[in-house]
Protein backbone atom coordinates (compact mmCIF):
# COMPACT_ATOMS: atom_id res chain seq x y z
CA UNK A 1 0.00 0.00 0.00
CA UNK A 2 1.22 3.59 -1.14
CA UNK A 3 -0.17 6.85 -1.39
CA UNK A 4 2.04 10.20 -2.49
CA UNK A 5 -0.39 12.82 -1.16
CA UNK A 6 0.41 13.91 2.42
CA UNK A 7 -2.87 16.08 3.46
CA UNK A 8 -0.58 18.05 6.20
CA UNK A 9 1.73 19.39 3.66
CA UNK A 10 5.21 17.37 5.70
CA UNK A 11 5.97 15.66 2.18
CA UNK A 12 5.74 12.43 3.69
CA UNK A 13 4.78 9.52 2.21
CA UNK A 14 2.56 7.10 3.88
CA UNK A 15 3.79 2.79 3.84
CA UNK A 16 3.08 0.31 5.30
CA UNK A 17 6.04 -1.00 7.33
CA UNK A 18 7.00 -4.38 8.53
CA UNK A 19 8.69 -4.63 12.00
CA UNK A 20 10.37 -7.30 13.74
CA UNK A 21 12.93 -6.14 15.48
CA UNK A 22 12.73 -4.70 18.72
CA UNK A 23 15.53 -2.36 17.95
CA UNK A 24 14.13 -0.74 15.52
CA UNK A 25 14.54 3.22 15.84
CA UNK A 26 10.85 3.70 14.80
CA UNK A 27 9.91 1.04 17.30
CA UNK A 28 12.51 2.88 20.05
CA UNK A 29 11.01 5.92 19.49
CA UNK A 30 6.90 4.78 20.19
CA UNK A 31 8.38 3.19 22.98
CA UNK A 32 9.46 6.37 24.56
CA UNK A 33 5.78 7.56 24.12
CA UNK A 34 5.71 5.85 27.89
CA UNK A 35 7.84 9.33 29.05
CA UNK A 36 5.60 12.33 29.56
CA UNK A 37 8.75 14.03 28.44
CA UNK A 38 8.78 12.36 25.05
CA UNK A 39 4.75 12.73 24.69
CA UNK A 40 5.12 16.68 25.42
CA UNK A 41 7.95 16.97 22.69
CA UNK A 42 6.31 15.13 19.95
CA UNK A 43 2.93 16.05 21.22
CA UNK A 44 2.28 11.88 20.59
CA UNK A 45 0.11 9.72 22.45
CA UNK A 46 -0.90 6.32 22.28
CA UNK A 47 -4.22 4.64 22.05
CA UNK A 48 -5.23 0.99 21.71
CA UNK A 49 -7.72 -0.97 20.61
CA UNK A 50 -8.95 -1.32 17.35
CA UNK A 51 -12.74 -0.03 18.29
CA UNK A 52 -10.76 3.43 19.87
CA UNK A 53 -8.65 3.48 16.62
CA UNK A 54 -11.94 3.89 14.73
CA UNK A 55 -14.30 6.16 16.74
CA UNK A 56 -11.05 8.18 17.36
CA UNK A 57 -10.15 8.63 13.23
CA UNK A 58 -14.42 9.32 13.18
CA UNK A 59 -14.16 12.11 15.51
CA UNK A 60 -11.49 13.89 13.31
CA UNK A 61 -8.38 13.28 15.44
CA UNK A 62 -5.19 13.21 13.41
CA UNK A 63 -3.30 9.86 13.81
CA UNK A 64 0.16 9.73 13.41
CA UNK A 65 1.01 5.64 13.03
CA UNK A 66 -1.21 2.49 12.95
CA UNK A 67 0.41 0.04 14.48
CA UNK A 68 -1.37 -3.75 13.82
CA UNK A 69 -0.55 -7.50 14.87
CA UNK A 70 0.61 -9.33 11.96
CA UNK A 71 -2.51 -12.04 12.81
CA UNK A 72 -4.63 -9.27 12.10
CA UNK A 73 -3.50 -8.40 8.41
CA UNK A 74 -6.66 -9.03 6.05
CA UNK A 75 -9.23 -8.50 8.43
CA UNK A 76 -11.68 -5.79 6.77
CA UNK A 77 -12.02 -3.14 9.82
CA UNK A 78 -7.75 -3.35 9.74
CA UNK A 79 -7.52 -2.52 6.22
CA UNK A 80 -10.03 0.18 6.15
CA UNK A 81 -7.95 2.16 8.93
CA UNK A 82 -4.34 0.96 7.83
CA UNK A 83 -5.85 3.13 4.33
CA UNK A 84 -7.34 5.90 5.84
CA UNK A 85 -4.27 6.01 7.91
CA UNK A 86 -2.14 6.16 4.84
CA UNK A 87 -4.85 8.76 3.02
CA UNK A 88 -3.88 10.75 6.08
CA UNK A 89 -0.13 10.46 5.50
CA UNK A 90 0.20 8.36 8.44
CA UNK A 91 1.95 5.63 8.75
CA UNK A 92 1.09 2.31 9.00
CA UNK A 93 3.18 -0.81 10.71
CA UNK A 94 2.85 -4.53 10.54
CA UNK A 95 4.81 -6.15 13.62
CA UNK A 96 4.95 -9.36 15.69
CA UNK A 97 3.10 -9.50 18.59
CA UNK A 98 6.48 -9.26 20.47
CA UNK A 99 6.74 -5.76 19.50
CA UNK A 100 3.46 -4.98 19.82
CA UNK A 101 3.68 -6.33 23.57
CA UNK A 102 7.26 -4.17 24.26
CA UNK A 103 4.82 -1.04 22.74
CA UNK A 104 2.01 -1.07 25.25
CA UNK A 105 3.78 -2.95 27.67
CA UNK A 106 1.39 -6.01 28.13
CA UNK A 107 1.19 -9.44 27.83
CA UNK A 108 -1.78 -9.81 26.15
CA UNK A 109 -1.77 -6.39 23.90
CA UNK A 110 -4.70 -5.67 22.08
CA UNK A 111 -4.14 -6.25 17.75
CA UNK A 112 -3.66 -2.30 17.03
CA UNK A 113 -2.20 0.22 18.39
CA UNK A 114 -3.05 4.05 17.65
CA UNK A 115 -0.58 7.28 17.38
CA UNK A 116 -2.58 10.16 17.81
CA UNK A 117 -1.71 14.19 17.74
CA UNK A 118 -2.12 15.39 21.34
CA UNK A 119 -5.31 17.91 21.39
CA UNK A 120 -5.96 20.55 23.83
CA UNK A 121 -8.77 23.09 24.42
CA UNK A 122 -7.78 26.74 24.78
CA UNK A 123 -9.62 27.49 28.24
CA UNK A 124 -10.06 31.56 26.43
CA UNK A 125 -11.95 29.83 23.68
CA UNK A 126 -14.55 27.47 26.50
CA UNK A 127 -17.75 29.36 26.57
CA UNK A 128 -20.31 27.38 28.64
CA UNK A 129 -23.80 27.31 27.20
CA UNK A 130 -27.11 26.76 29.66
CA UNK A 131 -27.22 23.10 30.01
CA UNK A 132 -23.61 22.70 29.65
CA UNK A 133 -21.59 20.96 32.72
CA UNK A 134 -17.51 21.07 33.15
CA UNK A 135 -15.15 19.57 35.07
CA UNK A 136 -12.12 21.25 37.03
CA UNK A 137 -10.13 19.40 38.52
CA UNK A 138 -7.11 21.40 40.94
CA UNK A 139 -4.15 19.23 40.19
CA UNK A 140 -5.12 15.74 39.96
CA UNK A 141 -2.53 13.10 40.67
CA UNK A 142 -3.58 9.62 40.12
CA UNK A 143 -4.30 8.62 36.12
CA UNK A 144 -6.38 6.32 37.02
CA UNK A 145 -8.44 9.27 38.39
CA UNK A 146 -8.24 11.37 36.10
CA UNK A 147 -9.27 9.27 33.42
CA UNK A 148 -11.89 7.09 35.11
CA UNK A 149 -13.30 11.02 35.41
CA UNK A 150 -13.21 11.81 31.64
CA UNK A 151 -14.67 8.38 31.07
CA UNK A 152 -17.60 9.21 33.96
CA UNK A 153 -17.71 12.73 32.79
CA UNK A 154 -18.23 11.57 29.00
CA UNK A 155 -21.48 9.14 30.16
CA UNK A 156 -22.74 12.03 32.10
CA UNK A 157 -22.62 14.41 29.02
CA UNK A 158 -20.38 16.64 30.21
CA UNK A 159 -18.59 18.91 27.81
CA UNK A 160 -15.14 19.09 28.55
CA UNK A 161 -12.76 18.90 31.32
CA UNK A 162 -10.35 21.79 32.62
CA UNK A 163 -6.93 21.20 34.58
CA UNK A 164 -5.93 23.33 36.79
CA UNK A 165 -2.34 23.53 37.74
CA UNK A 166 0.16 20.52 37.41
CA UNK A 167 -1.56 18.03 36.90
CA UNK A 168 -0.83 14.58 35.61
CA UNK A 169 -0.94 13.84 32.20
CA UNK A 170 -4.32 13.05 30.13
CA UNK A 171 -2.50 11.50 27.67
CA UNK A 172 -0.02 8.90 29.62
CA UNK A 173 -1.00 5.13 28.79
CA UNK A 174 -2.59 4.57 32.29
CA UNK A 175 -5.09 7.83 31.44
CA UNK A 176 -5.76 6.62 28.09
CA UNK A 177 -6.57 3.59 29.41
CA UNK A 178 -8.92 4.07 31.94
CA UNK A 179 -10.62 7.08 29.82
CA UNK A 180 -12.42 3.28 27.59
CA UNK A 181 -12.31 5.78 24.57
CA UNK A 182 -13.75 8.68 26.51
CA UNK A 183 -10.04 10.76 26.26
CA UNK A 184 -11.19 10.93 22.19
CA UNK A 185 -14.62 12.08 23.46
CA UNK A 186 -14.25 14.93 25.96
CA UNK A 187 -12.57 18.48 24.75
CA UNK A 188 -9.67 18.92 27.81
CA UNK A 189 -8.02 22.55 28.53
CA UNK A 190 -5.63 23.44 31.13
CA UNK A 191 -4.84 26.57 32.94
CA UNK A 192 -3.52 27.94 36.13
CA UNK A 193 -5.31 28.71 39.31
CA UNK A 194 -5.11 32.50 38.55
CA UNK A 195 -5.84 32.13 34.41
CA UNK A 196 -9.15 29.53 35.84
CA UNK A 197 -10.19 32.39 38.48
CA UNK A 198 -10.09 34.91 35.78
CA UNK A 199 -11.78 32.72 33.17
CA UNK A 200 -14.88 32.00 35.54
CA UNK A 201 -15.54 35.45 37.07
CA UNK A 202 -15.60 36.08 33.00
CA UNK A 203 -17.69 33.08 31.62
CA UNK A 204 -21.35 33.43 33.50
CA UNK A 205 -20.71 30.21 35.15
CA UNK A 206 -21.57 28.78 38.15
CA UNK A 207 -19.00 27.17 40.21
CA UNK A 208 -19.73 24.35 42.34
CA UNK A 209 -16.56 23.90 44.48
CA UNK A 210 -16.48 20.45 46.66
CA UNK A 211 -15.12 20.34 50.11
CA UNK A 212 -15.17 18.47 53.34
CA UNK A 213 -15.87 21.34 55.41
CA UNK A 214 -18.92 22.59 52.44
CA UNK A 215 -21.37 23.55 54.50
CA UNK A 216 -23.76 23.20 51.41
CA UNK A 217 -25.55 19.80 50.59
CA UNK A 218 -24.96 18.95 47.52
CA UNK A 219 -28.28 17.84 46.56
CA UNK A 220 -29.97 21.18 47.23
CA UNK A 221 -27.75 23.08 44.54
CA UNK A 222 -29.65 24.61 41.69
CA UNK A 223 -27.59 23.51 38.69
CA UNK A 224 -30.32 24.90 35.87
CA UNK A 225 -30.23 28.30 35.91
CA UNK A 226 -26.46 28.72 34.93
CA UNK A 227 -23.63 26.52 32.88
CA UNK A 228 -22.23 24.72 35.55
CA UNK A 229 -18.16 23.89 36.31
CA UNK A 230 -17.96 21.23 39.53
CA UNK A 231 -14.56 22.21 41.04
CA UNK A 232 -12.77 18.70 42.21
CA UNK A 233 -9.78 19.43 44.99
CA UNK A 234 -6.32 16.96 44.91
CA UNK A 235 -6.55 13.86 46.00
CA UNK A 236 -4.09 14.12 49.28
CA UNK A 237 -4.73 18.66 50.32
CA UNK A 238 -8.26 18.70 49.17
CA UNK A 239 -9.46 22.57 47.41
CA UNK A 240 -6.80 25.23 48.31
CA UNK A 241 -8.12 28.83 50.18
CA UNK A 242 -7.45 30.70 46.69
CA UNK A 243 -9.83 28.20 44.52
CA UNK A 244 -12.45 27.55 47.16
CA UNK A 245 -13.07 31.33 48.07
CA UNK A 246 -13.73 31.74 44.69
CA UNK A 247 -15.99 29.51 44.22
CA UNK A 248 -20.31 30.26 44.22
CA UNK A 249 -20.86 27.29 46.44
CA UNK A 250 -19.06 25.25 48.84
CA UNK A 251 -20.93 21.80 48.13
CA UNK A 252 -20.51 18.84 50.42
CA UNK A 253 -21.56 14.94 50.37
CA UNK A 254 -22.46 13.90 53.27
CA UNK A 255 -21.47 10.54 54.22
CA UNK A 256 -21.80 7.96 57.69
CA UNK A 257 -18.75 5.61 58.22
CA UNK A 258 -15.60 6.00 59.45
CA UNK A 259 -14.08 7.12 56.07
CA UNK A 260 -12.98 10.61 56.24
CA UNK A 261 -13.50 11.56 52.43
CA UNK A 262 -14.63 9.65 48.96
CA UNK A 263 -12.53 8.93 46.42
CA UNK A 264 -11.78 11.70 43.92
CA UNK A 265 -13.41 10.32 40.74
CA UNK A 266 -16.41 8.62 42.89
CA UNK A 267 -16.82 12.32 44.15
CA UNK A 268 -16.80 13.57 40.54
CA UNK A 269 -19.04 11.04 39.49
CA UNK A 270 -21.89 11.65 42.42
CA UNK A 271 -21.45 15.68 41.80
CA UNK A 272 -21.56 14.88 38.02
CA UNK A 273 -24.81 12.94 38.00
CA UNK A 274 -26.53 15.25 40.47
CA UNK A 275 -25.78 17.80 37.98
CA UNK A 276 -27.07 16.76 35.41
CA UNK A 277 -30.00 14.96 36.42
CA UNK A 278 -32.85 17.39 34.92
CA UNK A 279 -30.89 16.45 31.92
CA UNK A 280 -30.44 13.02 31.63
CA UNK A 281 -32.86 10.09 31.02
CA UNK A 282 -33.22 6.63 30.20
CA UNK A 283 -34.82 7.69 26.60
CA UNK A 284 -32.86 10.12 25.71
CA UNK A 285 -29.06 9.38 25.06
CA UNK A 286 -27.82 12.24 23.73
N1 LIG B 1 -7.55 15.11 52.56
C1 LIG B 1 -8.32 15.76 51.54
C2 LIG B 1 -9.08 16.93 52.14
O1 LIG B 1 -8.94 17.20 53.32
O2 LIG B 1 -9.80 17.61 51.40
C3 LIG B 1 -9.22 14.74 50.91
C4 LIG B 1 -9.42 15.03 49.49
S1 LIG B 1 -10.59 13.97 48.69
C5 LIG B 1 -9.77 12.45 48.61
C6 LIG B 1 -10.45 14.61 47.04
C7 LIG B 1 -11.54 15.53 46.64
O3 LIG B 1 -12.74 14.79 46.46
C8 LIG B 1 -11.89 16.62 47.59
O4 LIG B 1 -11.03 17.73 47.49
C9 LIG B 1 -13.28 16.97 47.13
O5 LIG B 1 -13.22 17.74 45.96
C10 LIG B 1 -13.85 15.61 46.80
N2 LIG B 1 -14.58 14.97 47.90
C11 LIG B 1 -14.32 13.79 48.47
N3 LIG B 1 -15.25 13.49 49.41
C12 LIG B 1 -16.12 14.53 49.42
C13 LIG B 1 -17.31 14.84 50.14
N4 LIG B 1 -17.81 14.02 51.06
N5 LIG B 1 -17.94 16.00 49.88
C14 LIG B 1 -17.48 16.85 48.96
N6 LIG B 1 -16.35 16.61 48.24
C15 LIG B 1 -15.69 15.47 48.45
Amino acid sequence: MSNDRSEHGAGRVGQVKEVTSLTNPIIKDIRALAQKKHRDETRSFMAEGLKLVIDALDLGWKIKTLIYAKAAKGKPHVEQVAAKTVAKGGLVLEVSEKVLSTITRRDNPQMVVGIFEQRYQSLKDLRPELGQTYVALDRVRDPGNLGTIIRTADAAGASGIILVGETTDPFSLETVRATMGSVFAMPVARASAEDFIRWQKSAGVKVVATHLAGAVDYRTIDYKSKPVVILMGNEQAGLPEDLAREAGALARIPQAGRADSLNLAIATGIMLFEARRHLLSLDARA
